[in-house]
């Protein structure tokens, strides 16, 4: 039987949050934000364990609920959110095949619903790539110049935002990123080094509450979509 894994790449430092403890460690509802992000991934019956990707220089991960936890294996990341993935993908190889799918989740983001996960899974367990948890862009898009000023009006359809987790299959992630390294391409999510192989992968539309802490604002909004899941 295929299984589902998970890859939480969290050795990032988030300097766009101005802030001396990085962004998953920042507190959310009284809680580090990277506990948020994992529980609904620990606790979900599908997935079969995680491997979590932890910065050289991490004095925070320690200290957390989910350190030691029996489904919870750590590793070191890298420079870079891709290098830090493939440490994880490459960590993970040991116990799982390369047909098993595996869904890469940044620390980040902790308003993912279970439900999510599900749909995820659902939708792509018989697809031949993977895909992408993400949703339709619903505002009118602009591309700009340096100074600002309008040059073109993007058509909407057919844009989406690209949120985590990212499904593909361990074997054939591990090739994309592999590749786009020994060609010295930076790739900022899984789904594009996939796509560099030429292969499509498949929008799921999910929660727009599944949002990722990057600015200062972000975890008053991560707040308010815990509380709304809650009362769910
Ligand atoms: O910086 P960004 O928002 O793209 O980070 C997304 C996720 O990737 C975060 O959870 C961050 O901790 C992780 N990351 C990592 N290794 C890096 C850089 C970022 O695991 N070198």
């Amino acid at each position: 039987m295929t299984r589902f894994w998970a890859v939480v790449p969290a050795a990032g430092v988030g300097r766009r949050m101005r802030h001396s403890m990085p962004k998953q460690y920042l507190a959310l509802h009284g809680r580090p934000v990277i506990e948020h992000a994992l529980e609904t991934l620990v606790n979900h019956p599908r997935i079969s364990g995680l491997v979590v990707v932890i910065g050289g220089e991490d004095s925070y991960w320690q200290d957390t609920a989910f350190a030691g936890h029996p489904r919870v294996q750590t590793v070191p990341g890298g420079p870079e959110r891709a290098d830090s993935v493939r440490n994880g993908l490459d960590h993970l190889s040991a116990s799982a095949a390369d047909t098993d799918w595996v869904l890469v989740h940044d620390a980040a983001r902790p308003c993912l619903l279970p439900e999510d996960v599900d749909r995820l899974m659902d939708q792509l367990q018989a697809d031949p790539v993977g895909g992408v948890l993400g949703q339709r862009v619903r505002d009118t898009m602009k591309r700009t110049d340096a100074g600002c000023r309008v040059t073109a009006t993007i058509d909407r359809s057919g844009l989406w935002h690209a949120y985590t987790p990212q499904m593909f299959r361990l074997g054939l992630l591990r090739r994309a990123l592999d590749k786009a390294a020994r060609d010295g391409v930076a790739v900022t999510d899984e789904a594009s080094a996939v796509e560099r192989l030429g292969m499509q992968p498949q929008m799921v539309e999910g929660h727009s509450g599944n949002i990722k802490v990057t600015q200062p604002g972000d975890l008053t909004l991560a707040e308010f979509h815990l509380q709304q899941a809650r009362n769910h």
